[in-house]
């Protein structure tokens, strides 16, 4: 391979992109009504889904642009077929300092020991509600105990592990203080967000009633030692310690938004379509380029001017970059 200097993607707003998030598959295995109709979406035929040479090729030519940190997320990223070599292969690509992976932990406890061998560097594991019944609600899968059983295995290996759970009004803010426990005993970080509107539903109810001010609110009545953490700017999540917890808490505004300033990210959806903001719709067929013979010196070309064309925030995303503004897309072709 040609090493490049490296040249970085700057927006015009001068953030730096260095993390790409890459949704490897839209099917997944859950129906978290969030995210996913109860009959699923209409799947992807698996010749649109980029192949894992595709993959591995976008993603050394991200690394030749400044990208250090990658996530694989999805749809359920384990539901892949040997997703495990994918992550091997990311691993070894020079420039790529780490690789996450977000998961909702029903396949994934067989490959931790893999796992930790290739050296995944985090894992995110998804996980609404603490009650097997209220789970299988949310989900539509009876799947809680697999996925306890997930989370015991990365705490008990040592992983860098942070649960998401998505608070949703009247659906799970009765388990928002016991999810927090979590992190009571466990050294890990526990993160709350708020709602988003995908999936063409209507959230409005979240909204108003569980923006990150009111979870705030709620942690600091039941955690009365509740402080601040200092954590890097482009962390989308506000981090807080209780006081003699082993782990910690964190609150992400993801309807929000007040984290676009630092935003230093940039998303691959399973159609092979750069995102440059969760809320825009799409602002580069790059699977087409691909297929299209272009060459690594064109890709890196086109992906720097896409970048340059990066909004402010995600509410000028929504607003100039999307046709369609009932987001009726499903979270799980863009990878959260
Ligand atoms: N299937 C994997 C999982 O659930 O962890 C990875 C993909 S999932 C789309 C990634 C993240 O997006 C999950 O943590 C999920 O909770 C979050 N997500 C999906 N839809 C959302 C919504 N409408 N609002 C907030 N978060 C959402
Ligand atoms: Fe599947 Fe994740 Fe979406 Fe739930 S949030 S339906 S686990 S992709």
């Amino acid at each position: 391979m040609t090493n490049y200097p490296i040249t970085k993607l700057v927006d015009s707003w001068n953030r730096e992109i260095d993390y790409l998030r890459i949704a490897v598959t839209d099917r997944c295995n859950l129906r978290c009504f969030y995210c996913m109709p109860a009959e699923g979406i209409d799947y992807l035929p698996k010749k649109e889904l980029l192949t894992f040479e595709e993959i591995i090729r976008l993603a050394t030519i991200f690394a030749s642009l400044g990208i250090k940190k990658i996530r694989l997320t999805g749809g359920e990223p384990f539901l892949r077929k040997d997703f495990i070599s994918l992550l091997k292969n990311l691993k070894e690509i020079p420039g790529i300092e780490a690789v996450h992976i977000t998961t909702n932990g029903v396949l994934t406890q067989p490959y931790l020991e893999e796992m930790k061998t290739i050296g995944v560097n985090g894992v995110n594991l998804s996980l609404d509600s603490l009650n097997r019944e209220n789970f299988h609600k949310i989900t539509r899968r009876d799947e809680f105990k697999t996925v306890m059983k997930t989370l015991d295995g990365l705490t008990a290996r040592g992983f860098n592990t942070k649960i998401n759970m998505v608070v949703m009004h009247g659906k799970n803010t009765h388990e928002v203080i016991d999810m927090a426990h979590l992190a009571r005993d466990r050294k890990i970080s526990v993160r709350f967000i708020e709602e988003m509107p995908f999936n063409g539903s209507d959230m409005s109810a979240s909204q108003k009633n569980w923006s990150h001010v009111r979870i705030l609110e709620e942690l600091k009545e039941a955690f009365p030692s509740l402080k601040k953490l200092d954590s890097h700017p482009s962390n989308p999540a506000t981090l807080y310690q209780v006081e003699g917890h082993s782990g910690n808490l964190g609150i992400i505004p993801a309807f929000s938004r007040t984290f676009c300033g630092a935003c230093n990210r940039i998303r691959l959806t399973a159609t092979g379509t750069i995102k440059n903001c969760l809320y825009d719709e799409g602002v580069l067929d790059i699977k087409g380029l691909l297929r299209n013979n272009k060459s690594d010196d064109d890709l890196r070309e086109i992906l720097i001017s896409t970048v340059q064309k990066r909004e402010k925030d995600g509410f000028a995303a929504e607003r100039n970059r999307r046709v369609d503004k009932n987001i009726s897309e499903s979270m799980s072709s863009i990878g959260g």
